[in-house]
């Protein structure tokens, strides 16, 4: 098969992949997402927060994402059954909307703007020549010479292994998360609940759609075997202790598959090297209770297609924007992850819990928090 060039090629069709490929086709470059799944990814996250949001109105998507989606402005937490504090989100609240969903509309944007996708491709070679990738050669034979790669490749990234930078991966061993999708009750459509319990386990209960919900449920990995090998008897057990307001979803929770998720955070050496870079969950990972890694990954999209773009090819020019203007996000991300390690470690203590908790992270993340604080009422 004959060899290509592109200007910019993306491995990764997730949300951050999808995005960057929509900002740089605008830009007229030319764009190959190279993807090893039959499609964008089929499950991942739920909300997006204001942060998030405000990137995508920065570039006229927030209409396309919020229509049809769900938005919220409460949540209420819990410990051992009593509320203990309400999280009030400010101009407008943030989005609930599936991954496949949000993703889905930015990959639809980027026909538009003339981006090639590749699905089941995987790459099977890398060639990098003094720290420059020269070449990539996809499971279908077809070789790619691009002018820059992005590995938004995920937590296993191909490309920041092929590049050799050094990343830490720490599974939250203490916490294994469970998610179904149920029917909707009364008390989910009502409001977004989140408990915790002093033994160690969570539950967090919230819409997916007019008539889905979603119940995450994270609990101690001795709980795990037992709970799920005895069946729902006794996880419903073990849910009254602490779920208080929204018994109505207890039965729902009977006929429901419940999916193990593995979660862990990531801290990377180095987010570019020659002429390569790394975004999204290849570049950082963090806790989902801090529910903003899809926020920062679209402003570091923004950040990445800006130094892309400036640079016009330019090799040296680019390492030096890279280094000036996307290294620096390392710092953002290093306080996002320690938030998540934080609220992962102290959620069974309910006033080390509280302490842990910053509403200004979590509801307006690394952008400077408001002069009057935000509305976080004790109840
Ligand atoms: C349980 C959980 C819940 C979360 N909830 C939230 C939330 O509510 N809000 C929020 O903001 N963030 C949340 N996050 C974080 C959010 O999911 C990530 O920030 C976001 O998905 C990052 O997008 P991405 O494009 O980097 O990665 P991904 O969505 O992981 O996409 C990576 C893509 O690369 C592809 N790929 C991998 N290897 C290769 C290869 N070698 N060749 C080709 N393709 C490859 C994969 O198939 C995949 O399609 C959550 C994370 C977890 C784990």
């Amino acid at each position: 098969m004959a060899t290509t060039s592109c200007d910019v090629a993306i491995v990764g069709a997730g949300l951050g992949g999808c995005f960057l490929a929509l900002l740089l086709g605008r830009r007229g470059l030319n764009v190959v997402v190279i993807e090893q799944g039959p499609s964008i990814p089929s499950a991942g996250a739920d909300f997006l927060k204001p942060p998030g949001l405000r990137v995508l109105a920065r570039h006229g998507l927030a209409g396309l994402v919020e229509r049809h989606g769900l938005k919220r402005d409460l949540i209420r937490y819990y410990h051992d059954g009593d509320p203990i504090q309400e999280c009030r989100f400010p101009d407008g609240g943030f989005l609930i909307r599936p991954y496949h969903e949000l993703v889905e509309l930015i990959y639809a944007s980027c026909a538009m703007e003339g981006v090639e996708f590749c699905f089941d491709a995987g790459i099977t070679d890398i060639a990098i020549d003094d720290g420059h990738v020269e070449e990539l050669t996809l499971s279908n034979g077809r070789r790619l010479r691009p002018g820059v790669v992005i590995g938004a490749d995920g937590t296993k990234s191909a490309i920041r292994q092929a590049l050799d930078i050094e990343q830490r991966t720490m599974p939250y061993e203490r916490l294994l998360m469970r998610v179904a999708t149920v029917p909707l009750s009364a008390s989910v459509a009502q409001l977004n609940r989140l408990y915790f319990s002093s033994g160690g386990w969570l539950a967090y209960l919230y819409p997916i759609s007019r008539d889905q919900a979603r119940v995450f449920v994270g609990l101690p990995p001795e709980d795990d075997k037992e709970i799920f090998q005895e069946g729902i008897p006794a996880l419903l057990d073990e849910l009254k202790k602490f779920v208080t307001d929204s018994s109505d979803v207890f039965n729902a929770l009977q006929p429901a598959t419940w999916q193990r998720i593995k979660v862990s955070s990531l801290r990377v050496e180095a987010y570019h090297k020659g002429n390569a870079a790394l975004l999204g969950s290849a570049a950082f990972a963090c806790h989902p209770m801090t529910g903003m890694g899809m926020s920062y990954t679209l402003h570091d999209a923004e950040i990445l297609a800006e130094a892309i773009s400036a640079a016009g090819g330019d090799d040296d020019r680019l390492d030096r924007l890279l280094y000036a203007r996307y290294e620096p996000r390392r710092h953002a991300h290093r306080q996002l992850i320690d938030y998540g390690d934080a609220l992962a470690a102290t959620f069974p203590d309910r006033d080390a819990y509280l302490a842990a908790f910053r509403a200004d992270l979590h509801i307006f993340g690394e952008a400077a928090a408001p002069a009057q604080p935000p509305a976080l009422q004790p109840t």
